[in-house]
Order: structure tokens, then sequence, then C-alpha cells
């Protein structure tokens, strides 16, 4: 009988060893999961700003822009489909972003940049 339970004492042994060297197997994963919430706390960073999204308008700053928005002098004019184009005005449409640009009817596109992304027409 005592052969039996040491034989029992000896299995249940190896099964520990065996559960405690498939445990450092496990580590890793644990250890690299982590490692990435370490890379998830830099996106986290911006969260602050997303839960002031959240905070009422009126605890938030309103910066003013230190100078106003000026489209540049030979942008062309937005244009929509829907839209009627203006007498002497033409639609040249961006090769680069696709917007539809309102420009002088006569007048040279290269002389022109898309409204919407400054690319020459
Ligand atoms: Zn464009």
């Amino acid at each position: 009988m005592i052969e039996i339970i040491v034989f029992i004492i000896i299995i249940a042994v190896v099964i520990k060893n065996s559960k405690k060297k498939s445990q450092p197997r496990q580590t890793p994963p644990f250890t690299a999961g982590q490692k990435k919430p370490l890379r998830r706390q830099k996106p986290e960073a911006p969260l602050p700003a997303s839960s002031k999204a959240d905070e009422p308008l009126e605890s938030r700053t309103f910066i003013e822009p230190a100078k106003p928005y000026r489209p540049a002098y030979n942008a062309g004019e937005r244009y929509e489909e829907w839209m009627p184009v203006p007498e002497g005005k033409r639609v040249c449409r961006c090769g680069y972003c696709g917007a539809d640009n309102l420009i002088p009817k006569h007048s040279d596109p290269k002389n022109f940049t898309c409204y919407f992304c400054r690319e020459e027409l």
C-alpha cells in the first residue's frame, strides 16, 4: 500500500512540476500583455482631450486665431454639383483631390490653386 501512496505522491509532484513548467510558458504572453498596455498608454494620452469634449461648452475656452483664415489670392472658389455656375465662371476639377473649383471662364487653370487642397489646378 505504501508503494501505491508514494507512487501517487510522485505522480502528484510530477503533475505540479508540469504545471510549473507550463506556467513560465504562459508568462511570456502575460508579460507581452503587460507591454501592450504600456503601448496603449501612449494613445491614452489624447484621451483627456476627448474627455474634454464631454465637458460642458461653458468650461471650454475658445482661442481666437492669430490670423483670420484667408484663402490663397489665386485660389478657385468652392463649387458643388447642385450650385449654379455663375456667369463668366467655369468649373475646373482639381487633378489632385477632385474638388470642383470655380475659376474665371477664360483664364488658365494653371494660374489657380484648388480651394480645398491648394494644389495647382
Ligand atoms: Zn484639390
